[in-house]
């Protein structure tokens, strides 16, 4: 600072003494002539150079700081140094962006960049082809404008982004992506998409197979248990051996059927394009019939109870709902051992949902197993499941059915005391609630 002061005052000062030293020998008027001209040039080469700087400011270029010597190269040598930090700046973000841009296109995932209003701020070159963007063109558009599929325009208009959205055909070659939103910083959202459809061919070829199998294992089946049951039936078979090796061929015919059966209702249920055909059941009637059945198949060995206590009537799949009830009422006869009693109850609960409930003091299940018992051949004891006539599918298939109607299954069990299996349905399949003039 000191050498700045020391350099502006220099000229100036210098300037002074020679207009002294001449007035002292020629008089005032040349002395403020020679100053007034000096001071009139000086103010000429400043604004010469400001008007360089101006110039020069209005398209900054690093090759073209204009130059010079004395205080001007101060400020000029200042202006170069900014600028050639700015210009390293400059490179190092150019260099970690494209880096960055190298990295996400590397990714096998599709990547967009979405705004508070969806517009797109950036994309990688996977979601480009997975949405038919244009990572330069589309930017700053609405994705919705350009991706329509109604199930995507609602998956970002619900904004419930827990679990992933299956888009099927987002372009016109038929690929299924997996697409799933994680918001970030001040409401901006990452949009992820992965191409699943590899994945999904094996998923349907798997189930295709399982069908497949079942459906060709079942006419053979019913063949041979036909002509097992026509023999056990004939007068003069008299061998012990042969009754006993009809009887057990028999048993185990049967539960093969079962199972082929219990095969293909699951594969029905798995399969996308069986949507639920949906009509009004009457779950009183339903289950005063169920009711009965299950005291058929207990044959007296159990105290049988049915607690009605709604009349409400389901929006749902009656053979679906008959078929998940059954399955919980039989689980209840053959996992409750003689003596023991089973309770069916069909009740309201607050804000409009039903439950229906299987309660039995039976063998009960040890909490470590109830995470695992909707998996598909699961079994707490596989050696009493298969004497009573388990396939090991039934709580499966009673799953699927109740996800199909929006329900949810709750087990609660204690080993050796009971348990209760409950499905609860929502207030929308409730249509004694939603016909009550209050609730819409
Ligand atoms: P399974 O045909 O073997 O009964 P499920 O899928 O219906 O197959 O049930 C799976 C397993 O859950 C059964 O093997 C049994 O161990 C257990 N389970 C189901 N219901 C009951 C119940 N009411 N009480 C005790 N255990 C049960």
């Amino acid at each position: 600072m000191v050498d700045f002061w020391q350099r502006a005052l220099y000229f100036p000062l210098t300037v002074l003494l020679i207009s002294l030293l001449i007035w002292s020998i020629f008089g005032a008027l040349p002395a403020a002539l020679f100053f007034g001209a000096v001071v009139f040039l000086r103010m000429l080469f400043n604004l010469r150079k400001l008007s360089a700087l101006q110039y020069w400011s209005a398209a900054p270029d690093l090759r073209s700081v204009p130059e010079d010597s004395g205080l001007w190269e101060d400020v000029f040598s200042r202006l170069n140094k900014i600028m050639r930090k700015q210009r390293e700046e400059r490179e190092k973000h150019a260099v970690a962006l494209h880096q960055m841009e190298q990295a996400t296109s590397a990714l096998p995932e599709g990547v967009a960049i979405l705004d508070e209003s969806d517009h797109i701020e950036w994309c990688n070159p996977l979601a480009e082809a997975h949405f038919g963007l244009d990572s330069v063109r589309d930017v700053g558009q609405q994705i919705t404008y350009l991706a329509r599929q109604p199930e995507f325009v609602q998956y970002l208009a619900v904004a419930n982004f827990t679990a992933p959205l299956i888009l099927r055909g987002a372009r016109q070659d038929d690929i299924v992506l997996s697409v799933k939103v994680v918001p970030y910083g001040i409401n901006n959202k990452l949009l992820i998409s992965r191409d699943i459809t590899h994945l999904e061919r094996i998923e349907t070829m798997r189930r295709d197979f399982v069908a497949n199998v079942s459906h060709e294992l079942r006419t053979p089946l019913t063949v041979i248990n036909g002509f097992v049951e026509t023999l056990q039936d004939m007068p003069n078979l008299d061998n012990d051996m042969s009754r006993r090796a009809l009887a057990l061929m028999g048993e185990q015919t049967n539960r093969m059927e079962g199972l082929v059966n219990d095969l293909l209702t699951l594969s029905r249920l798995e399969n996308s394009q069986n949507t639920l055909a949906e009509e009004v059941v009457d779950i009183p009637v339903l289950l005063q019939s169920l009711h009965q059945e299950g005291q058929v198949l207990s044959a007296g060995r159990h105290e049988f109870k049915l607690e009605m206590e709604s009349s409400a009537k389901v929006q749902g799949n009656a053979a679906e709902l008959r078929s998940a009830f059954g399955n919980l009422i039989s689980n209840a006869v053959r996992y409750t051992p003689q003596g023991g009693n089973i309770v069916i109850r069909w009740n309201e609960l607050a804000e409009g949902k039903v439950l229906f409930s299987v309660r039995d003091s039976g063998i009960g299940i040890a909490h470590e197993h109830i995470p695992r018992l909707t998996e598909r051949f699961y079994r707490v004891d596989r050696s009493r499941s298969r004497e009573t006539g388990g396939t090991g599918l039934g709580l499966a298939i009673v799953k699927h059915i109740v996800n199909r109607h929006q329900g949810n299954l709750e087990i609660v069990s204690e080993e050796g005391k009971g348990s209760t299996f409950s499905i609860v349905f929502p207030v929308k399949r409730n249509l004694l609630y939603c016909s009550k003039p209050s609730a819409k």
